[in-house]
């Protein structure tokens, strides 16, 4: 049976045990409202460690005042079964309160050329409440291994900036992004989407593809490539471009031309749903 544990006690008393075991300990942290994307990250964790724990937690210091911390939906009962099913040990969903008590004062931040482009630059706060989060939950679950999607490539690049400098002992894993068979990313906040919104979405898988595509036929010009992926995404009426951004990666530095891995990524809103989606360019997967 997968336990749910719900405070700070009960996951150092489970991570304890574990621990005495030995062995590894996979952390596979989420905001809940799980989809197939997130199972990926569950089944690698669960392949390649002996305890797995899942968080489920949707973190309000990583939210802007204007962004969508309420509506974000919450499915706990659904995402155990989930769970359940590709065989996580524990789930930890604490309240916020259990997580941000009365007079909590300690954050983590990540400065410098990692976080103030691409999500950094458009949401302020937002790495630093994700580098705090997980620098608890890091500390809670005793995590030997952490799993991270290729999704959100900005802040894998930033987990594993911070987990060096602190000397946080865990490794970071990252996951490839997980598509629908239309090519979509998964992600949580397509719930928001309308049939018609759906559809238009395709345009941002659509339009890395098309850049990748002249990638591979030889073009380099990073504004070349952007400018195949804003054209693309200029022809869907419900698409409102955020940013449309190559660095190379895992750096993130500004290149011209791209000559050694790098991120491609753009962030769009279809109707009032910001979406993000990304490909890195000249890698060897
Ligand atoms: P979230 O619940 O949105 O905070 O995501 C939790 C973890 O799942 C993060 O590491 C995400 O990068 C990852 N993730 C979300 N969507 C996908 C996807 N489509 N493919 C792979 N990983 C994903």
């Amino acid at each position: 049976m997968m336990k749910i544990l719900r405070t700070v006690e009960e996951i150092k008393a489970f991570a304890g045990t574990a621990c005495q075991q030995g062995g590894t300990i996979g952390l596979v942290p989420t905001m809940g409202a799980l989809h197939e994307g997130h199972l990926t990250l569950m089944r690698e964790a669960r392949k390649h460690c002996d305890t797995v724990i899942a968080s489920v937690f949707v973190n309000p210091t990583q939210f802007g005042p204007n962004e969508d911390y309420e509506a974000y939906p919450r499915r706990f009962e659904e995402d155990c079964k989930k769970l359940e099913e590709v065989g996580v040990d524990a789930v930890f969903h604490p309240a916020p309160k259990e997580m941000y008590p009365e007079g909590y004062a300690a954050y983590v931040t990540v400065d410098g050329d990692l976080t103030n482009k691409l999500c950094g630059a458009r949401r302020p706060g937002h790495f630093r409440g994700v580098a705090t989060v997980l620098t608890k939950l890091f500390n809670l679950s005793r995590a030997t291994d952490a799993y991270f999607g290729q999704k959100d490539a900005q802040q894998v690049v930033v987990v594993r900036r911070f987990v060096e400098d602190l000397n946080i002992p865990v490794r970071i894993h990252m996951v490839p992004i997980s598509r629908e068979e239309s090519g979509l990313a998964r992600s949580s906040r397509n719930m928001y989407l309308s049939a018609e919104e759906k559809e238009a979405a395709l345009v941002l898988s659509r339009s890395l593809g098309k850049a990748e595509a002249a990638f591979e036929g030889g073009e380099n010009s990073v504004e070349a490539l952007k400018k195949v992926v804003r054209e693309e995404l200029g022809l869907e009426k419900l698409a409102e471009i955020d940013y449309v951004e190559i660095y190379s990666f895992p750096g993130l530095k500004e290149i011209a031309e791209v000559r050694e891995p790098s991120l491609l990524a753009i962030a769009v809103k279809i109707g009032k749903t910001r979406l993000i989606d990304n490909v890195i360019l000249g890698s060897e997967r």
